[in-house]
């Protein structure tokens, strides 16, 4: 064990807690003096939520407006409430958000719920709520995906989350194994974590720059069960690490992040993918998925679990059944390395290389923030209500880009970058 391990392992939970709270303000957010923050978080996170808001007070926020979720609360309604309601959501609060984004407010979310919440509810009622959020979030959203504002997402382990991840464990154990694979893999346990993150964004960077010089017109894909390929959109731009925002404001939107990501053409896909992880939505859980393209269209989807799920997912609108983002992980990943299953999205879209059903993010196209929707469609960026990400890389996936000039060059082998 090396000197910075011994060191760091003197720190206490709450010094930790504290280390990531300061991490998620001044290099997720890059909060600036004077502007408001909007937070988001579980009642579960109130500890990590109260040290981000005494963080952003520190960095000089104006007002920091927390709202809290409750799991137990959030199911009444799947059992007491009447059924018509579920096509309805709290469209006056998202409104209320897009208009803080809108004013200058930055947006901070802590994730970390019970990945299995709804799973034993109504598939219908899940799928109707979860398309009713969608609606009402969307012009909140959109101001998200265009990165016009700051914003981050970090976890906080919670007891639900921790079970789900370690059903073997006492309460206590899979609790302080969830909080140490979380400080790990967003770099708390380094000496200087500012410093990590900031080295850690830099590689990401060199990375994306690399692809983008190649400018490759599509990528194809070969795995256990996958034999895929994916146009890529034009004037595709790769990201990787943090951006500087529309606000002027440079933000990691996502902690931890190993990915470089961008937008393939919603028109350019085909061939079957099959996914190398179960994926937990909104409470429920997907697993064995495996989807054909023909032109970019879903056109036929199976699960071995979640059926019902993901077709009510893939019917949310036409663009849920195109593809908005692909990524690519290597699986030496610090988060892959740890050889956990996280069933949280912020972690095992970094474990391994994935695509997304539903809407791109137009700060992956050049220029793409002053692109008219149309102007996006024309370059092929998908349009959903939807953004879900899922994994299909593995140490079993060989990657080639496809140059220009239909000429295949080696781009990852078993999972790594060649
Ligand atoms: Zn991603
Ligand atoms: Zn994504």
């Amino acid at each position: 064990m090396d000197g910075v391990a011994a060191r760091t392992e003197e720190r206490t939970h709450e010094q930790k807690l504290d280390r990531l709270a300061e991490v998620a303000i001044k290099v997720g957010l890059g909060l600036r003096a004077g502007q408001e923050l909007v937070m988001t978080a579980s009642l579960d996170a109130v500890p990590l939520a109260r040290r981000i808001t005494e963080q952003a007070y520190r960095a000089g926020a104006s007002l920091v407006t927390t709202f809290y979720s409750d799991d137990e609360a959030a199911l009444m309604r799947y059992h007491f409430a009447p059924d018509e309601c579920f096509d309805h959501a709290a469209k006056w609060l998202y409104d209320g958000m897009a208009s803080a984004f809108k004013s200058g407010a930055a947006r901070l979310a802590i994730t970390g719920g019970n990945p299995t919440l709804l799973s034993n509810e109504d598939a219908d009622k899940v799928g109707r709520a979860n398309r009713a959020v969608s609606r009402a979030y969307r012009p909140a959203l959109e101001l998200i995906t265009r990165h016009e504002i700051n914003w981050t997402i970090v976890a906080s382990a919670t007891p639900a989350w921790a079970a789900a991840m370690f059903p073997e464990d006492t309460p206590e154990v899979a609790l302080a194994k969830l909080w140490e694979a979380i400080f790990k893999t967003t770099r708390i346990d380094r000496e200087d974590p500012v410093a990590a993150w900031k080295t850690h964004d830099a590689e990401l960077q060199k990375r994306a720059a690399r692809l983008n010089e190649k400018r490759y017109a599509a990528l194809l894909y070969r795995g256990p069960g996958t034999d895929f390929r994916l146009g890529l959109a034009d004037d595709h731009l790769w990201l990787g690490g943090g951006t500087t925002a529309g606000n002027g404001l440079y933000c990691i939107p996502n902690m931890p992040t190993e990915e470089v990501f961008t937008t393939p053409h919603k028109d350019r896909a085909d061939g079957t993918v099959t996914a190398t992880k179960p994926l937990s939505h909104q409470g429920t859980m997907i697993e064995g998925i495996q989807v054909r393209f023909e032109k970019g269209r879903i056109v036929e989807a199976r699960a071995s679990r979640g059926q019902e799920v993901l077709q009510k997912l893939i019917d949310t609108d036409e663009g849920a059944r195109h593809l908005g983002e692909v990524a690519l992980v290597p699986h030496s990943s610090p988060i892959a390395h740890s050889g956990m299953l996280f069933l949280n999205t912020l972690f095992d879209e970094n474990a391994a290389s994935h695509i997304a059903l539903g809407q791109a993010y137009s700060s992956c196209l050049r220029e793409g923030d002053k692109l008219t929707p149309e102007q996006l469609a024309a370059k092929g960026a998908n349009d959903s209500l939807i953004h879900v990400d899922w994994m299909i890389g593995s140490d079993k996936l060989d990657i080639d880009g496809i140059t220009a000039g239909n000429v295949a060059e080696p781009l990852m082998r078993q999972g790594e970058w060649v």
